[in-house]
């Protein structure tokens, strides 16, 4: 039995920072993203990207997301 409490923590910590984050790159009004870039944005989609690799992650060892 592999203990994955460490990757798990770091797992969950990943996940919280990527949706903080994500919350303040909303898709607004005119094509533009909530922090001011034009969609899509690169921020919100760096935030996208490590949110779901890491959601994988605890997905994969059953910890939920
Ligand atoms: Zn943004």
């Amino acid at each position: 039995m592999v203990n994955h409490s460490g990757v798990v923590e770091t797992a969950r910590k990943q996940v919280s920072a990527a949706r903080a984050v994500m919350a303040g790159h909303r898709p607004a009004s005119h094509g533009c993203c909530s922090c001011g870039r034009h969609l899509p944005c690169s921020v919100a989609l760096a935030c996208a990207r490590t949110n779901e690799h890491h959601s994988g992650i605890l997905a994969a060892l059953h910890q939920g997301a």
